[in-house]
């Protein structure tokens, strides 16, 4: 639902070609996904256009939340949970590794404090966890990497196999991991040979705590997923000219990008 990078493109007061493109694909909103399997249906973050994503993908009910990190571009959406959780008979469950909900609690100081009387607070419930989760028809397992100073996980999510069914082969999975500088070597064996890989490519140019292209080839390269898109793109690249200088098997996410696996 949102594929850009912290500033969102176009960026405010930019005047460049990509940002005043008129390809939609040169439209993004910062990073968020919806997966769904069977009747489960979760969002990975509540960046600060989730209200906007909400209602242009009719969202109305979610089964959990799974949070990357806490930088403000994944998490400053949050409160746009509100209207998610009124309905609900228990909190909804919002999962992060045990340093980014720590991080959360001190960013929203309010969780797990109950509302005043007549005033509404996201009814949600926050845990820290390091291991594999299950979410109804889904199976989320953390994926540490690094990203400068923030304590980041992609998620990497899988349909949770029916118990009857003999057991044939790994069931598929998607890999996201939107903010990355590096990924270390445990979690590009939790990755290999993925059915999808959405990996953070910011720019040409390297930076710090994001990855670069050549960066994101070279891990693509390393876990030979059977497809990877490119995500959390800056306004330094247009959609259709990185498309057609990506090698075959790799192509650019856009919003509003369906795939099913
Ligand atoms: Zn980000
Ligand atoms: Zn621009
Ligand atoms: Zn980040």
């Amino acid at each position: 639902m949102g594929t850009g990078t912290s500033y969102g493109i176009p960026m405010v007061g930019c005047d460049c070609a990509v940002c005043r493109s008129k390809d939609p694909r040169d439209h993004r909103l910062r990073t968020s996904t919806l997966i769904r399997a069977g009747k489960t249906v979760v969002l990975l973050d509540t960046p600060p256009d989730f209200r906007q994503q909400c209602l242009t993908y009719g969202i109305r009910e979610l089964d959990a939340v799974f949070i990357s990190h806490a930088h403000a571009d994944h998490i400053f959406g949050f409160d746009d949970l509100r209207p998610l959780t009124r309905r609900r008979a228990e909190p909804l469950p919002v999962y992060a590794t045990p340093g980014t909900a720590s991080e959360m609690r001190k960013i929203f100081a309010y969780l797990g404090v109950p509302p005043l009387p007549g005033t509404s607070l996201a009814r949600v419930k926050l845990h820290g966890v390091d291991e594999p989760v299950q979410v109804g028809d889904l199976l989320a397992t953390p994926l540490p990497v690094r990203h400068g100073r923030a304590a980041m996980a992609g998620w990497k999510f899988q349909p949770v196999a029916p118990e009857a069914a003999p057991r044939r082969t790994e069931p598929p999975s998607a890999c996201i991991i939107s903010d990355c500088k590096a990924i270390p070597p445990e979690t590009i064996a939790l990755c290999k040979h993925t059915d999808l890989l959405v990996l953070d490519a910011l720019r040409d140019e390297p930076h710090p705590t994001h990855m670069n292209i050549a960066e994101a080839l070279a891990a693509i390269a390393a876990i030979g997923p059977r497809q990877a898109l490119l995500t959390h793109l800056c306004h330094a690249l247009g959609h259709a000219e990185l498309c057609a200088r990506l090698p075959s098997g790799v192509s650019v996410a856009y919003d509003g990008l369906s795939l099913a696996i």
